[in-house]
């Protein structure tokens, strides 16, 4: 997702202004209440009680937020299994489909469908999530944004939808374009619409801007703002659609956590907690839902910061990194798609070659001209010696909807 950058005289205010500048230990002490009841409230799903009965931690045993890490953890497969064990959505939901609203499916790598169900309350709350992250991103009711998430089955247009609306906004809905020509169509039926802003995936965005080039249309934000940079501050890859892990407030970088509504962790491979400003991989606890998630490994990678941001929100700041499964290993060294991207400049399409073997040296394939003064910064943000393929622009495949960063040697 990519937007615009706030205007000074609306960064100081808050959606939510009592929630968002809420003194850390007073918001410590809600997550340890939160998270009592969201465990109570897991127990009523099979899975969890399995899973949390097996590891003997009862929810009165929850003191501090910190005794989180008492509790197991899951991942992804964790949840295939719940589903084939029970079709078609598993046993992990405290309140199952009698009880949901809105459901979206995909299906997955195995070709499987998967399904995310939301009840009312917790519907409700994904977009009350929401408006926080639009709000810090300059959105007000009464603007007109122009959106391209997928719609049907998949559910994320249904999502931005609702999230809009709940602010008072008008979203403008035009899918993802499959092709130049689709991208062509979007913009001369939008054409006349007076647009505040553009909720674009850089992919899409790429894919209207070639689509504008052959219409002569004007109305797109500048590339400056879809840049790798922009999108590393902001939005995670694989998990647009949680509205807990917050936006940037522009003022300094990362994303606020919705901490009232969610425990994030930051885990090295032991599990245990690393440093501030370090990479580890994102652990996820959801708080006061129908559905809790009781310590989802999302198979991401975040780094946490926890210092005094300037914009006066007092939650600590993620940064996403990445996909656990998109880093590539270079000798000691992983290196994630992201540290290519941001030193390139906004709109280039590269990709990141994993090798078929060990390698000391990295590879990576660029659109564009031989350039020295890239190559000499793509070393220093990897940490490794890099060999760049230089492409003619339009070799490497444009995705409507996600970029894929990695590919196999
Ligand atoms: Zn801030």
């Amino acid at each position: 997702m990519t937007t615009d950058v706030t205007s000074p005289s609306t960064r100081t205010q808050f959606w939510n202004t009592e929630a968002q500048t809420m003194p850390p230990r007073d918001r410590r002490v809600l997550q340890a209440e939160r998270l009592r009841a969201a465990v109570t409230q897991s127990l009523e799903a099979p899975f969890f009680a399995r899973r949390i009965g097996e590891s003997g931690v009862k929810a009165d045993d929850i003191r501090s937020v910190d005794d989180v890490a008492a509790l197991p953890m899951f991942v992804k497969a964790d949840l295939r299994a719940s589903e084939a064990a029970a079709p078609p959505i598993g046993d992990y939901r405290a309140r199952g489909l009698n009880h949901a609203v809105r459901i979206a499916m995909s299906s997955g790598t195995t070709g499987i469908p998967t399904a995310a169900i939301w009840t009312r309350r917790d519907l409700d709350l994904e977009c009350e999530l929401s408006a926080r992250n639009h709000f810090r991103l300059g959105i007000r009711p009464g603007m007109v944004i122009v959106g391209a998430h997928p719609g049907y089955l998949n559910g994320g247009q249904s999502l931005q939808q609702e999230s809009y609306e709940h602010m008072g906004c008008l979203l403008i809905s035009i899918g993802p374009p499959e092709s130049i020509d689709a991208a062509e169509r979007a913009l001369r039926a939008i054409a006349q619409l007076p647009i505040d802003r553009w909720q674009l995936f850089p992919a899409a965005l790429q894919r209207l801007r070639e689509a504008a080039e052959r219409i002569g249309y004007t109305g797109l934000p500048d590339s400056e703002s879809i840049g790798p940079e922009s999108q590393y501050d902001k939005i995670s890859s694989g998990q647009e659609c949680v509205a807990y892990l917050g936006s940037t407030c522009g003022l300094s970088a990362g994303a606020h956590l919705a901490e009232d509504y969610a425990i994030v962790e930051a885990l090295d491979p032991q599990g245990n907690p690393v440093p501030d400003g370090t990479r580890g991989t994102m652990v996820v606890t959801s708080l006061d839902r129908d559905n809790p998630m009781i310590r989802y490994n999302v198979e991401d990678i975040i780094r946490i910061e926890s210092d005094t941001c300037p914009c006066g929100e007092t939650t600590r700041r993620g940064f996403f990194e990445g996909r656990a499964k998109d880093v590539v290993r270079v000798g000691e060294i992983a290196v994630l798609p992201i540290d290519v991207g941001r030193v390139l400049p906004a709109s280039t399409e590269y990709a990141v070659v994993r090798p078929n073997q060990a390698r000391s040296r990295l590879r990576v394939r660029i659109e564009g001209t031989r350039d020295r003064d890239i190559a000499d910064r793509l070393v220093e943000s990897v940490g490794v010696p890099v060999d760049v393929d230089w492409l003619d622009v339009g070799t490497l495949p444009r995705a409507a909807y996600k970029s894929q960063r990695v590919v196999d040697e």
